[in-house]
Order: structure tokens, then C-alpha cells, then sequence
């Protein structure tokens, strides 16, 4: 049996729950996802690249975006703007991939809205303290960020049931692993492959009438 409809993913998580990691690892060691690449008004972290990581817009270049009806989705994080490029996740779903979406609660929600049909993710820390510790051991943000970011992660627990799965990112490999075998069970439900029930349906009718 082969499925030929791509599914949109979305995964989300507390700051510092490991997503960016994750994802990187995923793609890395499975072939086929198409890993949007958001827009966002923060600032690069060193290392991050225009265009690898986010594209880097002002706030003038991404509301024209919105305004544009560039974007699925977008929202206000701890201060800046963060949105899904339409352009990209509608090519590739088109061609039949599964596009994963790296987002927050609010976006995910969104998109939830859009695509009844979404895969929603949420990673989650081992415990609270961990995530303090990644977070903070990251050393990209100032400790005030970090303390908005901690209070957003209180607001955005309380949203985790909008979620299809949990993931636990205690040991990275097994999580990765994890997020991998839940989006390839996803494919096998009944409700994502309609044509090829309806095939069976059809060819045992028929056998079973030449059968009598
Ligand atoms: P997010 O994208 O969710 O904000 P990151 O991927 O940037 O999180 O990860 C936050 C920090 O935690 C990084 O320093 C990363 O190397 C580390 N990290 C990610 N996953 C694990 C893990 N399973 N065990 C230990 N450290 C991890
Ligand atoms: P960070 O600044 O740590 O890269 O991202 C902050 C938060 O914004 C994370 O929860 C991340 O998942 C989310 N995010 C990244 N891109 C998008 C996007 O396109 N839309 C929305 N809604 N959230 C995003």
C-alpha cells in the first residue's frame, strides 16, 4: 500500500525543550521531510543564518508579508513575530510530502483550524528543573528573556490537550526515533487513506460475487 498524501505536522514545545535539536536530528536521519523555515522580527543568534534557521525580516517587512496573506499562520512570541511562509508548505504538501511546522501554541492552534487534518506534536522536558537548565545552558538569552520565556511555558501548558501526542525529550536519539514512528502509525489511519479502503471495498465486492 502506498500513501501519496503528505501530512502537515506540526510540532511545538517549551522554550528550550530541545525542538530546534530535534528537528535538526530528524531530517538528518530520515529522508522525505520537507522542515518549513519560519519568518520571525528577533534577532539572529550567533550562528543563525538568514534563511537556514528563520528568515530575518524587520517589522515593517514581515507585516507587509501579513498583509500580503503571506503567511498561514503567525503570532506575537515574548515580543516578536513569528510566522509559517505560505508559499513553501503548500508546494510541498502539493508534491505529497509531510511538511513539519516548528511553532508555538498559538500558530499550531491556527493551523489546526485550517488543516483540521494536522499531526499536532508537543515535545516535552523530562521535568521543569531540566528545562531551566536547557534553557539557561543554551546561553542565548539574557536572563530577563529567559523569565518571559519560563512564564510563557506556564501559559502554553495549559494548552497541551489541543495536541494529538506528547513526546518526552529525555534521551535525544530515542526521541527522535519516537517522533519518527508516531508520524509514520499516522499514515496508517483509516481516515488518511480513503481511496485505497475504498479499492479493497470494491475488489472484494467483486470476488466475492463471482464466488456464489
Ligand atoms: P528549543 O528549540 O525547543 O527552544 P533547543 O533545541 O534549542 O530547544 O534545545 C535547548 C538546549 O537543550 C540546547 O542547548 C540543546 O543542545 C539542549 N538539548 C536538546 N535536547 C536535549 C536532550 N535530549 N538532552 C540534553 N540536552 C538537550
Ligand atoms: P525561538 O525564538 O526560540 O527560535 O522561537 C520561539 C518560539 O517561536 C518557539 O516556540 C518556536 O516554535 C516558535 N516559532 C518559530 N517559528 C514560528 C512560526 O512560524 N509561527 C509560530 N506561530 N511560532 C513559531
Amino acid at each position: 500500500m502506498k500513501h501519496n498524501e503528505g501530512i502537515l505536522i506540526v510540532v511545538s514545545g517549551f522554550s528550550g525543550a530541545g525542538k530546534g535539536t530535534l528537528m535538526k536530528k530528524l531530517v538528518q536521519e530520515y529522508a522525505g521531510y520537507a522542515l518549513s523555515v519560519s519568518a520571525t522580527t528577533r534577532a539572529p543568534r550567533p550562528g543563525e543564518t538568514d534563511g537556514v534557521e528563520y528568515f530575518f525580516l524587520n517589522k515593517d517587512a514581515f507585516e507587509e508579508k501579513i498583509a500580503e496573506g503571506g503567511f498561514v499562520e503567525y503570532a506575537c512570541y515574548c515580543g516578536n513575530y513569528y510566522g509559517t511562509p505560505r508559499d513553501y508548505v503548500e508546494k510541498h504538501l502539493m508534491e505529497g510530502r509531510d511538511v513539519i511546522l516548528e511553532i508555538e501554541i498559538q500558530g499550531a492552534l491556527k493551523i489546526k483550524e485550517q488543516y483540521p487534518t494536522a499531526l499536532l506534536l508537543f515535545v516535552m522536558p523530562p521535568d521543569a528543573q531540566e528545562l531551566k537548565r536547557r534553557l539557561t545552558g543554551r546561553g542565548t538569552e539574557p536572563p530577563e528573556v529567559i523569565k518571559k520565556r519560563m512564564e510563557r511555558a506556564v501559559e502554553e501548558a495549559e494548552g497541551v490537550e489541543e495536541y494529538d501526542y506528547i513526546v518526552v525529550n529525555d534521551d535525544l536519539e530515542q526521541c527522535v526515533k519516537q517522533l519518527h514512528e508516531i508520524i509514520t502509525a499516522a499514515h496508517n489511519t483509516p481516515f488518511r487513506n480513503e481511496t485505497f479502503i475504498e479499492t479493497i471495498r470494491a475488489e472484494l465486492n467483486v470476488l466475492a460475487k463471482g464466488e456464489k
